[in-house]
């Protein structure tokens, strides 16, 4: 697939842990290049590292999109936003940065310039203060964002009920989609809302040992985050190209070596699940890439 603007459709999953400090897996965060814009979808710890081994300077990014608030989805905000304005090749930002979310994103974009007030003072003698810049909208379900070709939309998820707006997002282009799933138990919506995708990266949660015996501990995470069982449902009534899973949720002594094991109880097809840097290029096909450095 030729790599013009044109063309391009590309997902690099930039972290795809969740709480635990591990250096192998950073906060959840996921790039996609899609015609000639570059969103990221949340912002884990890790994000900015991450972009910079892809070689992308913070300058060309579109814009955000948030899932919800849980802080391992943005705690790298402010290292993205802040480091990603000095005027450094990794950098360069010189125009506001959009950021688009549930309940809680105007007030995240309100504060974060209050909480680093004195470096942006400080730094605006030397970078353009339009760089650093927020811009927060509160979305609701629907289309969101729509330019030369390129569609994002948001979809509600059910991550814990009420008390935690939380989206999914669905990207299409060029007669192509990708779906993230966000923080979510399983949910109708979602696969409502995926249907005809060609690339489905959806979050899991596992539970061995102990952890699969605290019954209080199992219904908490059942009613966030969804099992590898019943994201095989999910798979298999999309029926993407195919499934990566994401935002590894691994309790006790659960390992990612036992999520495909127990998907395929459901779901026979194409899955596998995503490591950091993993490129996904969605053509005719959806062709999986390990990240290898320029
Ligand atoms: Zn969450």
């Amino acid at each position: 697939m030729s790599d013009s603007p044109q063309d391009l459709f590309r997902v690099t999953l930039l972290g795809t842990g969740a709480p635990p400090p591990r250096l192998d897996r950073f906060g959840p965060s996921t790039l996609v290049e899609v015609g000639r814009e570059k969103f990221i979808f949340d912002a884990g710890r890790g994000a900015m590292q991450r972009l910079h081994q892809l070689d992308i300077p913070f300058a060309d990014i579109t814009g955000m999109f948030l899932t919800h608030h849980h802080s391992d989805h943005v705690v790298g905000f402010a290292d993205l936003w802040l480091t990603g304005w000095i005027g450094r090749p990794w950098g360069k930002r010189s125009t506001p940065l959009k950021v688009w979310g549930p309940e809680g994103t105007k007030q995240f974009a309100e504060h974060l310039p209050k909480a680093f007030a004195v470096d942006i003072r400080v730094r605006s003698k030397n970078y353009p203060p339009d760089g650093v810049k927020l811009n927060g909208e509160e979305i609701s379900e629907g289309m969101v964002f729509y330019n030369r070709g390129v569609k994002v939309s948001a979809f509600e998820v059910d991550h814990g009920g009420e008390d935690l707006p939380a989206f999914g997002y669905r990207i299409d282009f060029a007669g192509r989609a990708v779906v993230l799933s966000g923080d979510t138990t399983f949910n109708e919506n979602l696969i409502r809302h995926a249907q005809g995708t060609d690339l489905l990266v959806h979050e899991v949660t596992a539970a061995a040992g102990g952890a699969a015996e605290n019954p209080q501990q199992l219904k908490r995470i059942a009613s966030n985050h969804t099992t590898p069982e019943q994201a095989g449902e999910v798979f298999a009534r999309v029926k993407p190209k195919l499934a990566v899973y994401n935002h590894l949720l691994l309790f006790g002594g659960a390992t990612a070596a036992d999520l495909i094991p127990a998907t395929r109880t459901r779901y026979s097809g194409p899955l596998i699940v995503g490591e950091d840097l993993l490129q996904l290029e969605i053509g005719r096909e959806v062709l999986a890439n390990p990240f290898s450095a320029k």
